[in-house]
């Protein structure tokens, strides 16, 4: 129902994985919209390569990608990972690890949180990955169908939770992701705004408030 109501296709657009897992970091704590402008800047200048990323200045770097904010830590994200995909062989080496193993390596690499790995293994590599996010969590708990808790491990246990319930392939897993934020941006935010909501019907959180 959540996947009817929204449209979801080319959420995530670019056209490399490296773009990706660039992205994936300057989206960190800003809009889509900045990161468009900085992806732009970058590409502009031909740093959309893990190797010419790797041998620019960090400083540079930062001045290009300043639309998406907080360039100096970004910047400096950026050129771990640009190393880390260097050391990791190159991209093409990096795809033949299994998802466990990529996602270690990613997690251990400066910057890449759960989240961030997570999108960059679902959108970059392919891999059928459910995004445990702020608003799936919420919007999971609230509809009842599962409550991660908070804390440390929520992510986690949110993720594993989805994926041990819902065998589904990486383009449904994409679908589902970008369903869920625009729902929780238009309707089951830290406000829920449950007038006209699509899955009312099926929620707990509604139905316990009447
Ligand atoms: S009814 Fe309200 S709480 Fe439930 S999913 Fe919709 S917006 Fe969220």
């Amino acid at each position: 129902m959540l996947l009817a109501r929204y449209p979801t296709d080319n959420w995530w657009p670019s056209r490399s994985r490296f773009e990706v897992m660039v992205g994936a970091v300057l989206v960190q704590n800003t809009r889509w919209v900045n990161v468009h402008r900085a992806i732009a800047a970058l590409r502009a200048r031909r740093l959309l390569q893990p190797e010419a990323l790797a041998a620019t200045p960090v400083d540079h770097v930062g001045e290009v990608i300043r639309p998406a904010g907080c360039q100096s830590v970004k910047a400096a994200r950026l050129a771990h990972l640009a190393a880390g995909v260097a050391q990791a062989g190159g991209l093409r080496r990096l795809a033949r690890h299994s998802t466990h193993d990529l996602r270690a390596l990613l997690r251990s690499w400066h910057g890449v949180g759960e989240e961030t790995a997570d999108a960059i293994l679902l959108y970059g590599f392919g891999r059928p990955v459910f995004i445990a996010d702020k608003y799936a969590r919420r919007w999971l708990a609230r509809m009842g169908l599962f409550d991660a808790g908070s804390g440390a491990g929520a992510y986690a246990r949110c993720r594993r939770h989805v994926e041990t319930n819902l065998p589904w392939s990486p383009g449904e897993f994409q679908a589902l992701h970008a369903a869920i934020v625009l729902h929780g941006q238009q309707h089951c935010g830290p406000q829920a705004r449950c007038q006209d909501c699509c899955v009312g019907d099926f929620c707990s959180f509604i139905n316990n408030s009447l």
